[in-house]
Formats: C-alpha cells, structure tokens, sequence
C-alpha cells in the first residue's frame, strides 16, 4: 500500500512538498481551514473592480536562487515586475529604499555619489557591532535619516522601539548611492501572471494530492499517517499549552477610487502622527493589466490575538525562550515535520520557504527510499 502523508496547510511549503512526494509516488492529503489554497499568498479577484487583489497585503516575488526561479515558472508564467516603493514624510514623496535620489531630495542637494556617500559616512555613529534596529540604523544612515524613514514606519510595525528589535530587521533593506530605486537585489523578479492562488493550485494539481479546504486538522490524529508535515503555527499543535508566541498581524481598510489614487504600487507612510504603515494600489502589481477602477488597502498592524491571522513572528528574547521549548517539544513528535514561516516561527520571503521546502522533500524522501524513518 501506498504511504500516506497529510500536509496540514496549502500556502507554499504545504504545496510544494505535497508535489515533491506526489510525484515521488506518495499519496498525499492536503488540509486547510481556510476556503481557499496560498496560505496568506492568497490572490483574488475584485468584484467591484476587476483588479487581482493580494488578500493578506503585497506579495512580490523575487529570488537569487536558480532553481526556485525555475520550479515556479513551471506552474505559472511571471511577469516582469519591479519593486519601485515610494515614501511620504511630512508631506513630501521620496525614493525608496534609501538611494541617491533621497538623500540629495531630503537634503535638498545635487551630491554625486562621492560626496554623497561622505556625507552620509560623516553623520553615522561609529558602532563596531549593532545589535539592535536603532543602533544599526544610525550606523548605516545617521540619525536624521533614520529619524524620518525608519524610526515612526518601525515602531507602528512591531510595536515596540527601535532599540527593542534585532538589527537583522533593517538589514533586509538596502542604502545606494545611485540612483537605483529597484527595492531588491536579487537577479529574478516577477508577479504570476494569473495571482498566486493560481500558481499554488498548479503546484497542487497533481493525482496524487487530495486537497481539503476549510477542514481543521486534529493534532491528536497524528499517528494515523504515515508522516504529518504540519505548517501551521508551531505553537497551535501543542494547542498552546506552553503560551502563545507573539505575532504582529495587520488590519486592511479596503477603498476603491476611479482611475490612479497614489500613482504606484506601495506608498509607505512612515509619519508617526498617521496611524497606517502603508498604502497598497493593488492594479500596481499588474501593470500589464488596465483597469479604469482602483481598489487600495491602508494597512495597520497590532498585536496578534488569538482569534486574529498571524503574520510576522516578533522573535525578541521572550519569544525565542519560548520557541526552544516549544521546538524541544517538536522533536518528541516523531512523525511530525514542522515546516514554513508559522511551523517554524521564522520570518520567510517566498522564495525562502520553497528552497526550504524542496530541500526537505528531498531530505525525507531519499531518507524514506534507504528505508531510514524520516
Ligand atoms: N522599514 C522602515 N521604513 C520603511 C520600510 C521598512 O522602517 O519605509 C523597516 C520596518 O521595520 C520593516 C523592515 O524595515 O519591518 C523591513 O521592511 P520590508 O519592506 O522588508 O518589510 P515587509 O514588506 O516584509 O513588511
């Protein structure tokens, strides 16, 4: 008899290794209690509008790694898209992420790369090792800079100062002095033609993989397969026995407008007097699309409650104490994986969580095949 593995969630880890085992000859049931596939990926068309909408806010695919770029283009044809993020500071529009245009329209110059890279050298603090958000930002850029783009946008996102978060956080992000406004560095960028919920249902589309939407599944049920790969919140498996680890989540206010309402995808609004982090045009993210109707969403994060989705994983020194217990409890489940940015409470960009994912199929499958139980 075939064996029979339950993947418990269909966002990207969910599908991805649901098809690495299905084409390997598993049978493979994939739950979810949500009524749709794509986890917080989930794309859908607006009634009202037409626009294709990123449910749970911006999702921008981009990648250093050859072998993702070439297992998604399998499922779905990506557009050529690039992320242009724009920023309004007491009233003024800037460049993002921090380049040469910025810095000579926050300044009010015309430096040339030399001068500007001095003048920025000659502001920061010398800080041999930063180990928070702040230190590392007056490191990088200085305390003007940093007071106007970073500061007000940060604490409204994790809720907390600066000087409280890990300076990994800023370190996604890029300073140029050129004027190269592309918001990331890596060789392949795009947007899936069709949405993302049809790129996961490709990657899904296998005979192999049964697929169970709104369905909840029951950790205690765990031994009657096979294998469970679970990528829902670590946490919730051990029905929070130990506590919750805390998330940021975000509340979108929808509104639609005739014609172009902010003239680009993403405006960030890091102003500590406005309460929303970011505005998101969603017909933006499809320029190759025309649409006469907009639809935006004005983003606002808090804290994340136990009824409400989680979405960044906080990881401050109270969460990472809890999540080495939690991850000790992981490994006393013997036939349990947990997979993905909630299963494994780190924060993931897409391209992450599907090397991640195939890199474990291949794992547990060549683990499966020399007869090892994986
Ligand atoms: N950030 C900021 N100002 C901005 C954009 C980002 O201070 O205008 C900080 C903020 O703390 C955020 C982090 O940089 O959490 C990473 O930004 P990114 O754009 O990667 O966030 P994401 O789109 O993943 O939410």
């Amino acid at each position: 008899m075939k064996a029979r593995l339950m993947m418990v969630g269909a966002g990207l880890s969910g599908a991805v290794l649901a098809r690495q085992c299905a084409q390997a000859g598993y049978d493979v049931t994939v739950v979810d209690a949500r009524p749709h596939v794509a986890g917080n990926c989930h794309t859908a068309r607006d009634a009202d509008t037409g626009v294709m909408v990123h449910t749970y806010g911006p999702h921008i695919f981009h990648t250093d790694d050859d072998g993702v770029w070439d297992y998604v283009q399998r499922f779905a044809t990506f557009m050529p898209y690039k992320n242009q993020v724009k920023t309004t500071v007491a009233g003024k529009v800037y460049s993002l992420p921090v380049n040469l245009h910025t810095i000579n329209q926050f300044f009010g110059t015309a430096m040339r790369p030399d001068e500007a890279r001095d003048f920025v050298a000659a502001q920061t603090s010398d800080i041999p090792d930063p180990q928070t958000f702040e230190e590392q930002a007056l490191a990088f850029v200085g305390p003007d800079l940093y007071a106007a783009f970073f500061k007000g946008y940060t604490e409204k996102q994790w809720g907390t100062s600066p000087s409280n978060l890990p300076a990994s956080i800023l370190k996604r992000l890029p300073l140029r002095f050129n004027y190269d406004d592309n918001y990331f560095f890596h060789r392949h960028q795009g947007m899936p033609r069709d949405g993302y919920t049809a790129l996961v249902a490709q990657i899904l589309d296998h005979p192999g993989i049964t697929v169970k939407l709104e369905t909840v599944f029951d950790p205690a049920e765990a031994d009657q397969w096979d294998h469970v790969f679970w990528s829902g919140p670590l946490d919730g498996f051990f029905d929070y026995k130990l506590g919750r680890l805390g998330y940021r989540t975000l509340d979108f206010e929808l509104f639609r407008a005739d014609g172009d309402w902010q003239g680009c995808a993403v405006m960030n609004h890091p102003d500590a007097d406005v309460a929303h982090t970011r505005i998101s045009e969603h017909k933006h993210f499809a320029p190759w699309e025309n649409h006469d109707k907009s639809v935006l969403y004005r983003e606002f994060p808090r804290a994340c409650g136990p009824d409400d989705i989680p979405y960044y994983p906080i990881r401050l020194a109270e969460e990472k104490s809890l999540l080495a217990d939690y991850v000790a409890l992981a490994e006393t489940a013997s036939n349990v994986t947990f997979v993905g940015r909630l299963g494994t409470y780190r924060y993931l960009d897409m391209d992450v969580t599907i090397r991640e994912a195939l890199d474990l199929a291949d794992t547990f499958l060549a683990a499966r095949t020399a007869g090892t139980p994986a």
